[in-house]
């Protein structure tokens, strides 16, 4: 056994872990045949038996029109799965690398070889999306997986047990649904790797569990992603992004826009162009739209009260919307300006409807403004000016970055997604989150006499020449 497991006897997923580990150790690793074969297992699921009732689901647990879950939940998935089948085989060969002449002799490779016993940890945002999305490179680099979604989204979590149920056997794959204490309880056993998609302060608690037994961590996190808007910008085309990408699932995306720095002297046009955007998208009263979708809980429609709240009891003007209807749990779209440095909208990420405006006379302000916080998951620019973007784009940090769009750069399989520091720790989708679930191995494979046994010991002056000679040249 890996670790002294007497420790995790009373814990009540040790046994079901175990399961998994015993599998894991006794099958070696999953063949490339058997990977592809999961993965298309759950295609077939996702895309065929169960997408009406995944539709039903989101919209039971969060409003969601029909399109967006389509586009966001089921799309993103199936595009993560054929990508995963398409490259796999290219990224399960081994990969040859060059040996220094010092080694002459030897021939070196590496291979990325599974894990082990991974546990996914998931939000209730894009519930289908952000469980399914990470169990996709975890099966294609051939782990066995534990899975812990939402307490919040019960509908589509009891869904995606069904789903697990079916798909996978429960040696390879299991689900198991639960709110916080059984987070706690999972994360008290030694997983091999740990993907966390959630918040940074959830996040602080999965790594100080994973240091325990120095698992890895793949966090997935959030927090205040800014988007700058300089005076060369489309404001029109801007608006039209930012409102399609701010007030889409209702603001709770990880990488909506959070707050604007716009240059003073196109404020108030860019609110003109947002308010006809949103009549466009949602009508002039969204909270009869079928387009527009419902805040998670009731104690999420609380907090983002409090935070509206607190920005109205500072004088901050509503320039858009305002309204909210507790019993629906909806917030209509609202766009807020003049607020106080220290207002709670311009503190905590907001993951809601509301979006604050501030604006700058200088741009190295708005750069100044972003480096006074966390170093943010996206980062968007609008902007014609090739020295602005350049500009922002050297003296600031990010997780990722649009240049005159937002949120798009998630849905590039080709991409590394992830963020930086206090947006999180690693990458994930495509061969990234394949990487992220696998170990690379080294490999030096000798074949004939290697030249550095001449160095052996015992020492004597002649190596000593050779050692200094073999620094100098090889
Ligand atoms: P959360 O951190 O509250 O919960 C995420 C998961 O962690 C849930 O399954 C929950 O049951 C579990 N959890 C909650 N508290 C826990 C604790 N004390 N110990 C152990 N487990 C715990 O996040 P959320 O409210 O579900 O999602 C919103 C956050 O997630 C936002 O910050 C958002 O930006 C972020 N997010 C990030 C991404 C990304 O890809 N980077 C995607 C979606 C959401």
């Amino acid at each position: 056994m890996e670790t002294d497991d007497k420790e995790f006897n009373k814990n009540p997923y040790f046994e079901l872990f175990q399961k998994q580990r015993i599998k894991q150790l006794g099958i070696g690793q999953h063949s490339y045949s058997h990977r592809i074969k999961q993965l298309s297992k759950l295609k077939t699921a996702i895309e065929k038996t169960y997408r009406k009732r995944i539709l039903e689901a989101l919209y039971k647990d969060l409003g969601k029109p029909k399109v967006e879950s389509e586009l966001t939940e089921i799309y993103q998935i199936i595009g993560e799965i054929k990508h995963a089948k398409a490259h796999l085989h290219k990224w399960m060969r081994r990969q040859k690398v060059k040996t220094p002449l010092s080694m002459l002799g030897a021939s070196s490779y590496y291979v990325y070889e599974p894990k082990g016993v991974c546990l996914i940890i998931s939000p209730w945002n894009f519930p289908f999306n952000l469980t399914f999305g990470p169990l996709v490179s975890a099966i294609a680099a051939g782990n066995s997986a534990i899975i812990k979604p939402s307490e919040m989204t019960p509908s589509s979590s009891a869904l995606m047990a069904e789903i697990v149920r079916e798909v996978f056997k429960e040696d390879e794959v299991t689900l198991v649904e639960g709110e916080v204490e059984t987070s706690t309880q999972l994360l008290q056993l030694p997983f091999n790797h740990i993907f966390f998609t959630g918040s940074p302060n959830v996040g602080k608690i999965v790594m100080t569990a994973a240091a325990k037994h120095l698992t890895s961590v793949t966090l997935e996190l959030g927090g205040k992603s800014p988007t700058i808007i300089d005076k060369t910008a489309s404001v029109d085309k801007a608006a039209k992004k930012i409102v399609w990408g701010k007030f889409m699932n209702a603001g709770q995306i990880c990488v909506t826009p959070d707050y604007i720095l716009i240059d003073k002297s196109i404020k108030d046009k860019f609110i003109e162009a947002c308010k006809k955007w949103l009549d466009y998208f949602y009508s002039e009263q969204p909270q009869n739209s079928d387009s527009y979708s419902r805040i998670v809980t009731q104690k999420h429609f609380e907090r983002l009260k409090a935070h509206l709240d607190n920005a109205k009891d500072t004088n901050a003007k509503i320039e858009i919307g305002g309204q909210l209807d507790a019993e629906s749990k909806y917030i209509a779209p609202t766009i807020i300006s003049d607020l106080k440095e220290d207002a709670l909208l311009l503190q905590h990420e907001i993951f809601g409807p509301i979006l604050p405006i501030v604006t700058y006379k200088d741009l190295g302000e708005a750069i100044d403004c972003i480096n006074s916080k966390e170093r943010p998951l996206a980062l968007y620019i609008y902007s014609k000016s090739r020295t602005n973007t350049k500009r922002i784009l050297n003296h600031t940090k990010a997780g990722g970055t649009c240049i005159n769009n937002n949120v798009v750069h998630y849905s590039n399989h080709n991409l590394p997604f992830g963020g930086v520091n206090h947006s999180g720790i690693g990458k994930s989708h495509g061969f990234y989150g394949f990487k992220a679930f696998s170990n690379q191995r080294a490999i030096v494979k000798q074949y004939v006499f290697g030249v550095a046994e001449l160095l052996f010991p015992p020492y004597n002056r002649f190596k000593e020449k050779m050692a200094r000679l073999t620094i100098k040249w090889f």
